[in-house]
């Protein structure tokens, strides 16, 4: 099993640096030369793996989930509007380009932090001290931190949802009523940034190698993927309770039920099935529901009155993206 991940894992590289080196010569170098950025050069070709496996993970995700959105739909819409701009959302995400901008914005940040750790004697928790155990199974060592990172991501999301102001950028997420395979990424700039902040500064601090990073990256975006799906398809009873389906996550979503204050257990909550990659957190923290009926996604304030408010979301980026940031400005001022 070991041996053929590896020899997977050394095509795959081999596949990749081939691509690398074609995309550079043939793509990235002439149009670096032509806009007079030679200085780039370097950092160009060093990253361009991220954009390479990033396509390859958004073909492979659109591959296997469109024929299942098509033989098995959950909801039938008249047209398919509004889900252009959850493509471009996935598509500057994925292919590393947000990413890639945070990297670099936050790289001499992150550095003078270190140093200042490093002179008042803080040690970062590398997992990977955690023995020779675990330096000897690489595969333990990924799913340990996989673990670590969700758990952290389950009380980040449930801050989002918690946090007036937080919600309201994190709302731009839960504004598509039209669920589908594309809709994972379609996120407030700002609420991807303070994202990437958080979760770099995780993984330096635990110790996460770059490569594992990008692997766990392509790995949870392409389960997020399913789990926003438009399709019929149930993990049953047990796969449930081990992974977020598209199931658990689209209660998440509910209009009116997966993000506002709930009733009875959940009367403190804003919202149900926080859970990222496992629903564990949320079971072990009396925030999972699998009982309730699937019902239509999106925000309340978006039905017409008296429902809702009528409130417009946006229907492009930039409407969507400037629209978050008043009603967080709204918030902010106690309006
Ligand atoms: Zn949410
Ligand atoms: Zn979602």
């Amino acid at each position: 099993m070991m041996h053929a991940i590896a020899s997977i894992e050394a095509l795959l590289a081999q596949g990749v640096g081939d691509v690398q080196e074609w995309m550079f010569l043939t793509l990235v170098q002439p149009l670096l030369w032509h806009l007079h950025w030679m200085v780039l050069d370097d950092m160009a070709y060093d990253n361009l793996p991220w954009v390479i496996y990033g396509a390859l993970q958004v073909l492979l995700v659109y591959a296997v989930l469109r024929p299942l959105e098509w033989l098995l739909p959950l909801e039938r819409w008249d047209d398919r509007r509004g889900l252009g701009v959850d493509v471009f959302y996935t598509l500057i995400n994925r292919l590393g380009l947000i990413p890639l901008a945070w990297f670099f914005a936050l790289q001499p940040g992150f550095d003078h932090i270190l140093e200042w750790m490093r002179m008042h004697g803080w040690v970062s928790v590398n997992l990977d001290s955690l023995g020779p155990w675990l330096r000897a199974r690489p595969l333990a060592g990924f799913l340990l931190y996989l673990v670590v990172l969700d758990f952290a991501g389950y009380w980040y999301h449930r801050l989002q949802h918690q946090v007036g102001w937080w919600w309201e950028l994190h709302a731009v997420h839960h504004s598509q009523r039209k669920l589908s395979l594309w809709a994972d990424d379609r996120n407030h700039l700002l609420d991807d940034l303070l994202q990437a902040m958080f979760f770099s500064a995780l993984a330096l601090f635990i110790g996460v190698p770059p490569a594992q990073f990008v692997a766990l990256s392509l790995v949870g975006g392409a389960l997020q993927s399913v789990q926003h799906a438009n399709m019929r398809l149930d993990f049953g009873w047990l796969g449930e309770r081990l992974l977020v389906g598209p199931r658990f996550h689209r209660l998440h979503h509910a209009v009116g039920y997966g993000h506002e204050l709930g009733h009875g257990n959940r009367a403190r909550l804003y919202g149900c099935n926080f859970g990222v990659l496992f629903p564990w957190w949320d079971m072990l923290f009396g925030s999972a529901d699998y009982a309730t009926a699937l019902q239509p996604t999106g925000v309340r304030a978006q039905l017409p009155r008296p429902q809702g408010a009528d409130e417009d979301y946006g229907a492009g980026f930039w409407s969507q993206q400037w629209l978050g940031l008043r009603r967080m400005a709204r918030r902010l001022a106690g309006a």
